[in-house]
């Protein structure tokens, strides 16, 4: 098969590798469709993913679908052709956290494309059946890959406890911003403020209803302006300064969430700001019993994922679309690859 190796920083190149070969309690996918996550440009660009280094080529892309190929032993419940969308957080079911209901937090996740298991920037990835969710016909391929960042948002909104009628506040309108915001929108928040920098991503979130800024100061004038700050703020940015600037936009006895992997990991904020609101700071880690629901979403068109501004490539030019996704140009929030 021919897959897309990451062989150093900035040096991305397809080549023929193995098929593999899929395990008990594994199926071989045949992939359709691969976005391209920012974690996997944290990874292309620096040649670690939080100082984890890959031994050798690795295959990045762990939001994706496509079709049953082949069969492990063991394998019930699917049949090869069977369109298929991954919930890419693969874990032990037998650890502590598993056991308490906290499978995001598996103490031997295994997460393709993370060194140095591979991932789906490839013509075939074998994955456990059980990280497996049909896709009905309505939903395309490249949406089915997008049920994973519209599962890290929905699991940040149902952290968050938000209410009805609820304003919030969301830093950052790319793919993560962007579901966060849908989300927000299926649950029947109020008012939704978005600030996001890159004038191209401004369009698609007003398109769903939100009041869009261009930055986090923008949006803190505006609130001042009336005192209307929102009780809930998600920072989706991962920005330099995005801890700094995500908490003086809550009201006071509010709650700050923050999904983004901010750039630099370390975060310099004043602690007066939280500290006198008395607010509730909650992190979210990627997302967790997500996949089934987010499909199920959007079967119904409960959110808008297949609207989600998209680029496509095939696999010959997965390295054009890794520059691509990091260019960050227009209105794209993902480049998709589609082996
Ligand atoms: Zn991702
Ligand atoms: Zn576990």
């Amino acid at each position: 098969m021919k897959a897309a190796f990451m062989f150093a920083p900035d040096d991305m190149r397809v080549i023929e590798t193995e098929t593999p070969v899929p395990g008990p309690g594994e199926v071989l996918l045949a992939v359709r469709a691969v976005a391209i996550c920012a974690s996997d440009i944290h990874i292309f660009a620096d040649g670690h993913s939080s100082g984890t280094y890959p031994s050798g080529p690795l295959i990045l892309g762990h939001e994706f679908s496509g079709d049953v190929a082949q069969l492990g032993a063991d394998v019930t419940g699917f049949s090869i052709g069977d369109r298929v969308a991954c919930e890419p957080s693969w874990h032990c079911g037998l650890c502590d956290m598993c056991r308490s209901g906290l499978a995001n937090l598996c103490r031997n996740v295994i997460f393709p494309s993370f060194p140095d298991s591979p991932g789906a920037m490839a013509d075939y990835i074998a994955v456990p059946a059980s990280s497996l969710c049909k896709l009905p016909d309505s939903v395309t391929y490249e949406a089915g890959a997008l049920v994973e960042p519209l599962g890290v948002g929905l699991h940040a909104v149902r952290l968050s406890g938000l209410q009805a009628g609820q304003d919030v506040a969301v830093l950052g309108a790319g793919a993560i911003g962007v579901a966060t915001v849908d989300c927000c929108r299926m649950f029947g928040a109020g008012q939704i403020y978005v600030a996001e920098p890159l004038p191209g991503r401004r369009d698609f979130p007003a398109k769903l209803g939100a009041q869009v800024c261009a930055s986090a100061a923008e949006l803190q004038a505006l609130f001042e302006a009336d005192d209307s700050h929102p009780s809930l703020a998600f920072e989706a940015s991962g920005g330099a300064t995005a801890f700094a600037e995500t908490m003086p936009l809550v009201r006071a006895g509010g709650t700050a969430v923050i999904i983004g992997i901010p750039e630099p990991d370390e975060q310099v904020f004043s602690a007066r700001v939280p500290r006198r609101k008395e607010l509730t700071v909650q992190f979210s880690r990627r997302s967790r019993d997500t996949l089934d629901d987010c499909v199920s979403m959007v079967a119904e068109s409960k959110v808008h994922v297949a609207d989600y501004p998209t680029r496509k490539f095939p696999l010959d030019r997965a390295p054009e679309a890794m520059q691509a996704a990091m260019a960050r140009e227009g209105d794209t929030i993902r480049a998709i690859v589609t082996p």
